[in-house]
């Protein structure tokens, strides 16, 4: 693609996660003339809350992660797969890890967030991660390892009772059939804090059927190689606990990727900040949405819902800058919550139901198919579960 011969300066979004790609789609769907680029370092968009699908082999890579190619094909955008290294706001022009100029007319910034190892030492060398696809792909392979071989008995420990550590720590029970003792880590009184109260209650009972012994009002205090040690965050517990652990998987915390194409427009936390159109104040033409973006009057959660519904203000909010129009205020409507509780198993509240067990896993994976970016792909990936007869008759036979 030459991008000197582009006929108008681009609308380039940076980042196509769940907010970006969002945009882009909304973007398209108004069918101006403009040439929209999307510019991300991977080569797949990857639908995150089915990592757990991924990791358990119960979705394929396919289906979790479509390639960006195809996607721009299909959908009808420009796609390069770069790291944006720097942003020149003044010029509006940026620069890629390769030394591409890109000038553009408006930018929006979604670059998400990351797994943050800092918050004690030697995590990174001894911690897996579990918020993009490498991470996954290297659980998945720890679990054959484990599952082939009789060396690993000491238990695995899961820093986090959030939806990611106890969605995780059922997927991996699971798969390791209860043969490993895992031991979730929680620093709150209670595991899934801020979930449904529906949904907590079924995650309490799924990590009550199985091999999982909760740690709460405890954290890490350190690691090594061997042993890690847990105090507690109450001072209930006098001296450390000494844990031989086998492996440590840490959902306990994410930040912004560290770069230099943020540095002018992050606050404290390392996020954007912007104002109530999801603009950057100085700059009006630099859009931000998705995890990484933070508005102090009104602080939302970080979720796929959040990021695509911010996706879709944004390109609303270009297009009326672009004619001339009044922007539109984001507000956040929230339309429920999904938790993978295990092999076949889930639990729904919002959505219009409140569902768990076998049928909310389906339903579960079908809702999320459903918002598969791509119609094309969509139906490649779903086609054959929307329209299996097993499911239908389920869904609307009487029996329970
Ligand atoms: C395991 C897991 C399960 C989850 N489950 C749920 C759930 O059930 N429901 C829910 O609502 N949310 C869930 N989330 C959270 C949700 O996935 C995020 O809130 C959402 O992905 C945020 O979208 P985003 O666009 O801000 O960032 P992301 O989706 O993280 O996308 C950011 C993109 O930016 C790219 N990028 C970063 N830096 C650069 C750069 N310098 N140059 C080029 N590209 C760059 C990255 O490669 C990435 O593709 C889950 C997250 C995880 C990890």
């Amino acid at each position: 693609m030459d991008l000197n011969n582009l006929k108008s300066d681009p609308i380039v979004v940076v980042g196509g996660g769940f907010g970006g790609l969002a945009t882009v789609q909304a973007l398209l769907a108004k069918s101006e003339r403009t040439p929209i680029i999307l510019i991300d370092q991977a080569n797949r968009f990857l639908f995150k809350p089915l990592l757990y699908e991924l990791l358990s082999g119960e979705l394929q890579l396919w289906e979790v992660a479509p390639q960006y190619s195809e996607l721009a094909s299909e959908l009808g955008f420009i796609f390069l797969q770069e790291c944006v290294v720097e942003i020149d706001a003044k010029e509006r022009k940026l620069i890629t890890s390769s030394e591409t100029e890109i000038t553009y007319s408006q930018l929006v910034i979604s670059t998400g967030v990351t797994t943050d190892y800092a918050s004690l030492a030697n995590l990174k060398d001894y911690a897996f991660g579990f918020s993009n696809l490498n991470d996954c792909l290297r659980i998945k392979k720890l679990i054959t390892t484990i599952n082939n071989s009789s060396k690993f008995m000491n238990p695995i420990v899961i820093a986090g009772g959030g939806p990611t550590g106890v969605e995780l720590a059922c997927k991996i029970s699971d798969l390791l059939e209860d043969r490993v003792e895992i031991y979730l880590v929680e620093k709150e009184d209670r595991i899934l804090t801020n979930c449904k109260s529906f949904n907590r209650e079924k995650g309490i009972n799924a990590i009550g059927k199985r091999n999982i012994r909760v740690y709460l009002n405890s954290y890490i205090k350190s690691i090594d190689k061997t042993f890690l040690y847990l105090s507690s965050s109450d001072n209930q517990m006098k001296n450390s606990m000494k844990i031989d652990y086998s492996f440590l998987f840490w959902t306990a915390g994410l930040k912004p990727s560290k770069s230099k194409l943020l540095d002018h427009f992050s606050d404290e936390n390392q996020k954007i900040q912007v104002n109530k159109y999801l603009q950057i104040h100085e700059f009006k033409n630099i859009f931000s949405v998705g995890d990484i973006t933070f508005y102090d009057k009104d602080p939302f959660p970080s979720s796929a819902q959040v990021a695509m519904q911010q996706g879709l203000l944004a390109a609303h909010n270009i297009i009326s800058l672009r004619k001339g129009n009044q922007l539109k205020t984001f507000t956040f409507e929230d339309l429920g919550e999904m938790l993978s509780l295990g092999i076949g198993n889930a639990s729904i509240t919002g959505y219009g139901i409140t569902l768990a067990g076998p049928l909310a896993f389906e339903v579960r994976r079908i809702a999320y198919l459903m918002r598969m970016p791509g119609l094309f792909l969509f139906l490649k990936s779903s086609g054959s579960w929307l329209f299996s007869k097993k499911i239908i008759n389920r869904l609307f036979s009487q029996d329970p």
